[in-house]
């Protein structure tokens, strides 16, 4: 080869990694347009019922703290997702469960009344063969899912209730211990080790209904018997590896092994807290605390005083700055799990709206970087198709087998 055809290739591939970065993120976003994309963990149900908020609407972080709405759904081609019934755990008490039930079903009918609502943008999905078809008919997904089962309190039958409100997705458990399960993260260390008798039930009943099994936030212990009792693949529907960070609601190789061995999938979060060292800081917890209280809660809040809200949560932000995880931590599991694991047993479940979001991908609308930084790792859309959703949909499809064979159909 001459030298000058030499420096003319020379010059051709400075000019491609110069330009590659730009390249990898037009075809991420290309891609996103020809595959089906999913989040199985949104909590963005919790915006439902803000005053003034409107899923169609584009907010933003700084206005509201919002993560997901129509318009940056499309933005970051999210085609759909698990949209959570979270509820936080409180009191084991009768009243306890009955007030967490009504509020648990409630939450499902404002999903089903924003569906109902904007049902030109938006279709419920009971079946995973659901996502493909709304997503052809031109509309965004939703699934529901349960984080957190104390609004059952010790009543199994309420289950039924929840599938036939279309939960297709149900964890057991949330910070801390309930009548069915360990969490990860109580203080008071396990209660149960592992699932509790009802707990083990709970496990049999979402076999038989057809809902996928989520084991984020359940203790190891509850990871291991709901992965051993279950007659379906199981999900970690928003989890962390522990080789990256170690953390509680982060989950160890051995059991990824187990996991992706029984066809089970885990889909990595961008919850800051479980992907690098967090320091506590007392004065910024007490400047919170006493914010809440003067305004109550944030999502009740609008226009000036939602305004005055966000400016004095803004102050004490920049006071207390906390160290954030960024977009490479997030990578840093998925490719991990990749690694470990391969491309059949890993997903994507960010925790938007429910405390996830890092540097680099702030809200849904970025969620095209993961796919970028993908690409650029060398992998393939066909990897980036289940990743994005072929895998979570194959669980959920099981399960449906499952239940199908279980039924005698
Ligand atoms: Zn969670």
């Amino acid at each position: 080869m001459s030298a000058r055809k030499n420096a003319a290739v020379a010059s051709f591939a400075a000019l491609l990694f110069l330009f590659a970065p730009a390249a990898l993120a037009a075809d991420a976003r290309d891609i996103h347009e020809r595959i089906l994309t999913l989040d199985t963990h949104l909590d963005t149900p919790m915006n439902f019922g803000r005053p003034g908020w409107d899923m169609l609407d584009e907010h933003s972080i700084a206005q509201d703290m919002s993560q997901v709405d129509y318009p940056r759904m499309v933005k970051g081609g999210l085609d759909g997702g698990f949209f959570a019934i979270y509820t936080p755990q409180g009191p084991r008490t009768p009243q306890g469960f009955i007030n967490a039930r009504d509020a648990a079903i409630m939450r499902g009918v404002e999903i089903r009344e924003m569906v109902a609502r904007h049902s030109d943008k938006f279709e419920l999905a009971l079946k995973a063969d659901d996502a493909a078809k709304i997503a052809g008919r031109g509309k965004r997904f939703i699934f529901m899912s349960v984080e957190n089962s104390y609004p059952l309190g010790k009543d199994l039958s309420l289950m039924r209730t929840f599938y036939d409100l279309g939960v297709r997705m149900i964890g057991p458990v949330h910070f801390t211990n309930n009548d069915l399960a360990d969490s990860s993260t109580d203080p008071k260390g396990p209660e149960w080790r592992g699932l509790s008798p009802l707990g083990k039930d709970f496990v049999v009943e979402a076999n038989r209904l057809g809902m996928v099994l989520d084991a984020s936030h359940a203790s190891d212990e509850v990871f291991d018997q709901m992965l051993e009792l279950s007659a379906a693949p199981i999900i970690l529907s928003h989890s962390g590896v522990s080789a990256i960070f170690k953390h509680p609601r982060n989950i160890d190789d051995a059991r990824i092994t187990r996991l992706a061995a029984k066809g089970g999938v885990i889909q990595i979060n961008s919850y800051s807290d479980y992907l690098v060292a967090t320091p506590a800081i007392p004065a910024r917890d007490a400047a919170m605390r006493a914010l809440g209280m003067k305004y109550g809660p944030f999502r009740s809040l609008r226009d000036d005083r939602l305004k005055a809200y966000m400016t004095e949560r803004h102050a004490i932000e920049a006071q207390y700055p906390l160290p954030r995880a960024t977009i490479d931590d997030v990578m840093a599991h998925l490719l991990h799990v990749l690694k470990l694991a391969g491309p059949d047993h890993v997903g994507i479940g960010l925790d938007l709206d429910g405390g996830g979001g890092v540097v680099g991908m702030e809200d849904v609308a970025g969620i095209p970087e993961i796919s970028k930084r993908l690409l650029a790792a060398g992998y393939t859309e066909a990897d980036l198709a289940k990743i994005w959703g072929g895998n979570a949909l194959r669980v959920l499809r099981e399960a449906e087998a499952k239940a199908a064979q279980l039924a005698g159909k």
